[in-house]
């Protein structure tokens, strides 16, 4: 039996990490088998970090911590100012990280989560490479493990693939530092989904769950025997997260971010139902 803690995206749920809509959607992961919320965290200063607390408390959940920058503070910008604003972005999310007791910040932690109009440059990189390892320095002192998300070519241009996200796991040389698979990236950018998880080798540090429309596990094209039989075959023991959008839940802030333009479900507590048994089905 797998040791693997399963989480799930707030936003299958949600479109407001606010007020109320917390407690009912943390009571709603609980409910449909989840171990843990992955929250997200753009706007440091709009985050409630006390009512979180108190939500995940009452709930009984865990807390895992995303993060996205965006082209005006991306921390791999050969900008030195814009850069230094990504490092800040950084820091302030790995002490809310902390303050949840969230044990792992994860998602676009290595440069903005924009479609790019050109290829990333050596400055920029060697920016985003210096300022994660003063960040990692950082996280190791507040317990906080990182993932860089390798994102599909359309929303990011620094970490397309995983060799590339060793070789820049490489270039910090911070042992707290691991890679955030996500199948649904892995699908346009990797042979497969077994040799996206075997180029992680032993960097593989969180894993998403994420169908190749971004709807309905299995409802897609991503290959999830082949994405789960070479995790598990790794022995990863890691954080295993769901993610699912539908344009309806998530709103109109975050659709166009995420480019959905058309609505695959509308019940997301049989999405996330689903989800849980396709995953236990598939992570044993
Ligand atoms: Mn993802």
């Amino acid at each position: 039996v797998s040791n693997n803690p399963v989480g799930i995206h707030y936003q299958v749920f949600t479109s407001v990490w606010q007020g109320a809509e917390m407690d009912r959607t943390a009571r709603r992961a609980a409910d449909a088998g989840f171990d843990f919320l992955e929250l997200t965290c753009i706007d440091a200063d709009g985050f409630d970090v006390k009512g979180t607390q108190a939500v995940l408390s009452a709930c009984g959940i865990g807390a895992m911590l995303s993060t996205a920058m965006l082209p005006e503070n991306d921390v791999a910008s050969p900008d030195r100012t814009i850069s230094t604003l990504g490092e800040e972005h950084l820091m302030r999310t790995l002490e809310i990280a902390s303050e949840l007791e969230a044990p792992w910040l994860v998602g676009l932690t290595h440069s903005a989560w924009a479609k790019a109009s050109e290829a990333p440059t050596a400055a920029g990189r060697a920016n985003s490479v210096d300022a994660l390892r003063r960040v990692t320095a950082r996280a190791e002192e507040l317990g906080v493990a990182m993932g860089l998300e390798v994102v599909n070519r359309f929303e990011n241009n620094v970490l397309n693939t995983a060799a590339q996200a060793r070789a820049f796991i490489d270039d910090v040389g911070s042992p707290q530092l691991h890679i955030h698979l996500d199948s649904y990236h892995a699908h346009l950018e990797e042979a497969g989904q077994a040799e996206a998880v075997e180029a992680c080798g032993d960097r593989l540090g969180y894993v998403h769950f994420g169908e190749s429309h971004r709807g309905r596990l299995g409802a897609g094209s991503v290959d999830f025997a082949a994405y789960a039989g070479a995790v598990v075959a790794s022995g990863f023991d890691g954080p295993v997260a769901f993610e699912a959008f539908s344009p309806n839940i998530v709103g109109d802030e975050f659709a166009p971010l995420l480019c959905l333009w058309r609505e695959q479900w509308q019940d997301s507590d049989a999405v996330a139902a689903h989800a849980r048994e396709f995953i236990a089905q598939r992570i044993t």
